[in-house]
C-alpha cells in the first residue's frame, strides 16, 4: 500500500502513523524525522535544514524532494509499501512526488487527511513530549506516558515553542490547500475528523485504509 498522511502541524500525523505502520507493516517515511536525524548527526544537510526549521519555515523543495526520492528508491518500499508523513508540503513537492513515483513504477493508493480545528494546535504542540530512547510521541495532558514517568526521559521539540508554532501554522495553512485539491481531483482523499480521542481517530483511519486496500 502506498499512502500519504496529511494534516496541519499537531494534527496527529505522527501519532496515527505509528499505529498505521504497526498495523499494516508498511514503511514510515517522515521528512521531519529525517531532517531531525540529520540535524542530530550534524551533517551538511542537517545544518542547512536547521536554519529553516528553527524559524518555522519549510526546507527548500530541491533538498526535500531529493531525500524523499532517495528514500523511495530503497528496497523495503517495493516489498512493504510506504506511508509518507509530512510530505508533500508544497504543490511543487506534490508534482515532484508524482514524477518520482512514476519513475519508480509506483502508484499512490490513498491520502488520509486529518482535519483539525487550528485553534487546538498550539495547545497540542506546546504539550508534545517525545521519548528520548524510542522517539515515541506523547502529550503531557492528552496522551501522557503510562504510570509515573520520569520527565528527564522525554524532550520537547525546539520548534514547538509558541513563536515558531505560529509561523509553522501560517506556512502550512497557506501551502496545504492546493495539495489537497490536487489529490481530491484524483479522488484519493479521505477526510478524518481529528478532534476526537486518539483511539477514535485511529478507528476512522483504519476504516478508511481498509476501504482503500
Ligand atoms: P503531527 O505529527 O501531525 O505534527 P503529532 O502526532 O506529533 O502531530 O501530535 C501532536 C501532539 O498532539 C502530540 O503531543 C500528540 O500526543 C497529541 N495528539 C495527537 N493526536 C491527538 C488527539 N486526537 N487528541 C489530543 N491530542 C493528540
Ligand atoms: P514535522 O516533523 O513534520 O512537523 O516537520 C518539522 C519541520 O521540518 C517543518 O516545520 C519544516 O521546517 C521541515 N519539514 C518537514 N517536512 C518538510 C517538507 N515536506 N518540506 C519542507 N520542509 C519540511
Amino acid at each position: 500500500m502506498h499512502l500519504l498522511i496529511m494534516g496541519l502541524p499537531g494534527a496527529g500525523k505522527g501519532t496515527q502513523a505509528a499505529k498505521i505502520v504497526e498495523t499494516y507493516g508498511i514503511s514510515h517515511i517522515s521528512t521531519g524525522d529525517m531532517f531531525r536525524a540529520a540535524m542530530k548527526n550534524e551533517t551538511e544537510m542537517g545544518k542547512l535544514a536547521k536554519s529553516y526549521i528553527d524559524k518555522g519555515e519549510l526546507v527548500p523543495d530541491e533538498v526535500t524532494n531529493g531525500i524523499v526520492k532517495e528514500r523511495l528508491a530503497e528496497p523495503d518500499i517495493k516489498e512493504k509499501g510506504f506511508l509518507l508523513d509530512g510530505y508533500p508540503r508544497t504543490i511543487d513537492q506534490a508534482y515532484a512526488l508524482d514524477q518520482t513515483l512514476s519513475e519508480l513504477g509506483l502508484q499512490l493508493d490513498g491520502v488520509i487527511n486529518i482535519d483539525v480545528d487550528p485553534e487546538s494546535l498550539v495547545e497540542r504542540l506546546s504539550g508534545r513530549i517525545i521519548h528520548k530512547e524510542t522517539g515515541e510521541t506523547f502529550h503531557k495532558v492528552f496522551n501522557p506516558p503510562a504510570g509515573d514517568y520520569n520527565e528527564d526521559d522525554y524532550y520537547q521539540r525546539e520548534d514547538d515553542k509558541p513563536e515558531t508554532v505560529k509561523r509553522r501554522l501560517d506556512v502550512n495553512i497557506s501551502q496545504g490547500q492546493p495539495i489537497l485539491e490536487h489529490y481530491r481531483g484524483q479522488d484519493l482523499v479521505t477526510d478524518i475528523e481529528g478532534n476526537q480521542e486518539i483511539d477514535q481517530v485511529f478507528k476512522d483511519v483504519k476504516e478508511a485504509i481498509d476501504r482503500i486496500k
